[in-house]
């Protein structure tokens, strides 16, 4: 492994300044990267060999079949694929970044994903210190002249989400949290008023909920939204990597963001145990400028005529949204015990 040049290092410090800077002008900390992780440069990347992640984590590295790798360790299984985003962690469906790079015969990740996507799955209290969970904002898409996705049985994604929002409150209000809905009734609110609701209740979470819709009726399952990395692409987008990515004020929480989408993601898995399309990264608008942890949950699919019949159906909108509130409430255990000040490696 060639050990990183002085310019290089210097580099990578003027980047952790800047999100450092993002996150302070945002009024929270930003986690860094575990102490004594290496990388190297390879092509202008940043990369993170595999068995550097494994003897950081104190992690098994093993090849899972041809083209896949396995890091495990008595509470942890990540199993990657070789050129491929797709990284599953503990039977969940996290989306990296970047690829899994090969570099000669060993396998590397983007250092932005040792960082933000595995760092806060493996020890995610480092990405939680500071922060508080009293006061979640729930944000039912939509409303009013906006109908959202359509169902062909003419299923309303605005009716729909509103309905399981309010099933949300009752779970995480009944759990001792404060509980708002940007909107309590059919009516339109444009995405800045949502957050800037959130900003004025001081949310300390932001939760967006929403239905799929696509052009074919195959597309199905569950997905969890958290705001893309700056310079990286969205899920959906291409594999290239385009300069002009910038920072939004989000991505001060990108450690927290992958969290509460992964507890949230892996807890609506459980409840509907509908098809898992991930933790995915976009630049949806009220996840780049909410005021604190935000992610945009996806609950399924009007345009699958499967799907949209299961939504009809008040006993699995109640599903989704225990799944929903398990999630939040999961997240915010993890917080109050970041703030207990365990700092030992998660579960
Ligand atoms: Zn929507």
């Amino acid at each position: 492994m060639r050990p990183s040049s002085t310019s290089r290092v210097s580099r990578v410090r003027a980047g952790f300044v800047l999100v450092a800077l993002a996150a302070i002008a945002a009024g929270t900390p930003s986690a860094p990267c575990p102490r004594g992780l290496r990388y190297v440069t390879r092509a202008g990347k940043k990369l993170v060999y595999l068995n550097e992640v494994a003897r950081v984590y104190n992690l098994r590295l093993r090849k899972a079949g041809q083209k896949n790798l396995s890091l495990s360790s008595r509470w942890s299984r990540l199993l990657f694929r070789e050129n491929s985003r797709e990284l599953t962690f503990n039977g969940v469906r996290v989306w990296l970044n970047a690829p899994l790079y090969r570099a000669g015969w060993r396998h590397a990740l983007d250092y932005a994903d040792a960082c933000w996507t595995l760092d806060p799955l493996l020890r995610r209290y480092a990405h939680l210190q500071r922060l508080r969970c009293r006061r979640v904002v729930l944000d039912p898409g939509h409303g009013g002249r906006d109908r959202g996705a359509r169902g062909r049985r003419g299923v309303e994604e605005k009716a729909v989400v509103l309905d399981i929002a309010r099933r949300v409150r009752v779970h995480v209000a009944n759990a001792g949290l404060k509980v708002y809905l940007t909107r309590e009734s059919d009516r339109y609110l444009s995405l800045d008023e949502r957050v800037k609701k959130a900003a004025r209740w001081n949310a300390d979470l932001f939760v967006s909920i929403h239905a799929n819709a696509t052009v074919g009726r195959r597309g199905r399952g569950v997905e969890t939204y958290v705001l893309a990395m700056p310079g990286f692409p969205s899920t959906n987008d291409g594999h290239r990597r385009r300069r002009g990515y910038s920072v939004y004020r989000g991505n001060a929480w990108n450690g927290a963001n992958l969290v509460l989408a992964y507890f949230i993601q892996k807890a609506l898995l459980d409840y509907t145990r509908a098809p898992d399309r991930g933790v995915r990264r976009s630049r949806f608008y009220v996840l780049k400028e909410a005021p604190c942890p935000a992610v945009l949950v996806e609950c399924g699919f009007l345009s699958n005529t499967y799907e949209e019949e299961k939504l009809l159906t008040a006993t699995y909108r109640e599903k989704v949204a225990r799944g929903i509130a398990s999630g939040i409430l999961q997240y915010a255990d993890a917080v109050r015990e970041a703030a207990r000040g365990s700092a030992r490696v998660s579960r």
